[in-house]
Order: C-alpha cells, then structure tokens, then sequence
C-alpha cells in the first residue's frame, strides 16, 4: 500500500480507502461487510469512510459492529463520519439536519455511538449549510477538535469559494481550518478536482478523499450491454442515480475506453481507478464494493496507477472528452 500525507496535515492515509455508501446495511450484510473490510485492512488500507445518512445510521452501527468485533489497534486505522443530511431521511426535524452547532454536537455524539470508537479521526461537512453562519461551523467543529471527539474536520462538494470562506473565517478566529474535502472524482466528473480547487492546492493545501471512482460502477464496463440483476442501477430507491448517470453518451465513452484497458492488461474498474490516484492532489480514493471480487479487482490500481504514462493519459483525454478546458 502506498500512504499519502492528506494536504498539509501530518496524518497519512491509504491512497485506497474503504466506504459504505449504498452497500452497507442495504446491499451487504454483516458477515459480508466484515469479510470486505478485513480484505481492504490486510491490503493496508486505513481509511473507512462512513456518514450518518447512510442506510439511515445503519451503516454507521454495521461498520462499528465490525471494528468492534475486529478489534485492530485503534492507532492503525483512521474512521469518518459525515454532518448534514440527518439519519431520519423524510422524518428529519428541522434541527436534525444541517450545519448548526446543535446539529454538529449531537451528529458528532451519535455517529461516536453508533460506530462504538472514542474518536473520529475525520468529520465532513456533507454538504455546505447556507442557512447557518461560517463562524458557526468553523467554532463546532474546533470545539470537538478540543474536546478530542475528533481530529481533521473537512468539507464535502463544497465550492472553492466556500472552502475559502472557511479558511478565512478560521484564520480570523484563530482556529483550525477544513483540512480536506471529499468531492466526486472520476473519468467523468474532474472540473472540481482539476480546476476549481487549483488555488487552493497552491495556496493554501487541502487533501481530498475522493469519491466514486467509478461512477457508482459504471466504469468498470458492467452496464455496457445493460443493467446486470442485482448491480447498483438496478436498485429502485437509487432510480434517481440511474436516470444521472446511466447514458448512452456515457456508455459509449466507456465501450471505448475499453481498447486502453486491454492493451494494458487490465481491466476497466482497475484503470479508472489508478487513473484517479495517478492525480498527486487525490490523497485517497475511496473505493465502494459489495462483492470480494470486485473489492480484490479495484485494489490492483496500485500496480496500474504507476503505468499510466502521459501518453496514455492524453488517449484517455481523447476517448472520454471529459478534460476540462483551461481557466
Ligand atoms: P464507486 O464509484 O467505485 O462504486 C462502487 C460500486 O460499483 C460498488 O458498490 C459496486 O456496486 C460496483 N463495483 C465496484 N467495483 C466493481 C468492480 N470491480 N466490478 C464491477 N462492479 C464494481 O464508489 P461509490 O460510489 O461506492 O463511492 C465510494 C465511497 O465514497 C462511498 O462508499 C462513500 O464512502 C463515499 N461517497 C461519498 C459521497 C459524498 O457526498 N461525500 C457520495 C458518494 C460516495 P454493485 O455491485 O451494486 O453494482
């Protein structure tokens, strides 16, 4: 396994992490959930990222079943949790979502529950709070660092001028900024990644851990000839997925991409993979399965990544057309 220090931190995490989104207490159960997780962390894999969205805090309490049961040193591995959405779905009552401090505290204190560990290593705002002021959340999220219920705090598809904002505000205060961000990066979504976030790369550095490397599986070639039983798209609580991301356009991009694949060897969900983690600003891929294979597939991107060369990056560039333009 490779280890990259996250933006300008000291803390260093697998550049293949592990997430639940989707897949736990939903897709797999537990004796799945804990055969994944012990296949990703004897890979060396650090990092299991998690949110109270999930399943509804279901996916919280499975994961926390499974590090309990596992019992790794706890200073062998880095554990997330995510504030926003709220773990009622529908039902959420107006301060059981969002960004307040009274929402922050208490997300913070239940996801602690429910994963059953002391500490959260990295806490993300899911999503920015447009409602509540930036010193609000700025101030909750040091408070817990100083009550030692977390250590990084960190922004989820926040805009760089958010990200800024944050910055700004912290340093006024004289407290700690968001050391990471988790946005969507993959073959198809790279604007944020390559463009946006650039100056704040340079100026000010932030590791991002980003998610779905393959476009919720899409580009590991699976529904090239249609939507296999069982597979994510198939799933009519995520049909809203389906009708994003399932397009012919896409489709054919991928049919494509497939030449590069196998003239190196590989297969697709392992090239797009290292190909995420070829970026140097990409401190770790977050990686999603609900089956062993897949999960032991998806972790030969560290091989791969090494061999995507310039030239192969621009072929890559040509068939996906997805590059952003220069600022
Ligand atoms: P991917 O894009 O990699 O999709 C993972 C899914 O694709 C799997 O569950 C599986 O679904 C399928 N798959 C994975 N590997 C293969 C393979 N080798 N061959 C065929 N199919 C494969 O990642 P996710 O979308 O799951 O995102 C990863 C993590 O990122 C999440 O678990 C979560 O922790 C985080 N995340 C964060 C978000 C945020 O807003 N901050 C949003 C979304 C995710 P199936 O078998 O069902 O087809």
């Amino acid at each position: 396994m490779e280890y990259r220090r996250m933006g300008k931190t000291g803390l260093q995490l697998s550049v293949l992490s592990f997430g639940s989104w989707v897949t736990f207490a939903n897709q797999v159960d537990d004796g799945a959930s804990d055969k994944l997780m012990s296949i990703a962390y004897d890979h060396g894999v650090n990092f299991f990222d998690n949110a109270e969205a999930y399943s509804n805090g279901e996916s919280e309490k499975m994961m926390g079943r499974v590090l309990a049961k596992k019992n790794w040193e706890r200073s062998s591995y880095c554990v997330s949790s995510k504030v926003f959405f709220g773990w009622h779905g529908k039902e959420n009552k107006p301060n059981q979502r969002g960004l307040s401090r009274k929402h922050i505290m208490e997300a913070c204190q239940e996801a602690l529950q429910r994963l059953q560990v002391d500490y959260l290593d990295m806490f993300f705002c899911h999503r920015p709070d447009r409602e509540t002021p930036m010193e609000e959340i700025v101030w909750s999220m040091n408070i817990l660092i100083q009550q030692g219920k977390i250590f990084y705090w960190g922004t989820s598809e926040w805009s760089a001028a958010e990200i800024m904002e944050a910055h700004m505000c912290a340093k006024e205060l004289g407290q700690i900024g968001p050391a990471m961000e988790q946005p969507q990066y993959n073959l198809f979504e790279r604007q944020r990644v390559e463009r946006d976030y650039y100056t704040i790369f340079r100026n000010v550095g932030m590791g991002t851990t980003i998610w779905s490397p393959l476009a919720s599986g899409l580009l590991s070639g699976k529904y090239n000839n249609g939507i296999p039983e069982g597979s994510r798209l198939s799933l009519e609580s995520y049909a809203w997925l389906k009708d994003k991301a399932y397009t012919e356009d896409r489709l054919q991009s991928i049919r494509n991409l497939g030449k590069v694949a196998k003239d190196m060897g590989t297969t697709l969900a392992t090239l797009s993979i290292a190909w995420c983690i070829s970026n140097p600003n990409v401190t770790t891929a977050i990686l999603g399965a609900t089956k062993e294979q897949q999960l032991l597939e998806n972790l030969k991107a560290l091989d791969v990544y090494p061999k995507i060369t310039e030239g192969i990056k621009k072929e890559i560039d040509e068939i996906m057309g997805t590059k952003p333009g220069e600022p």
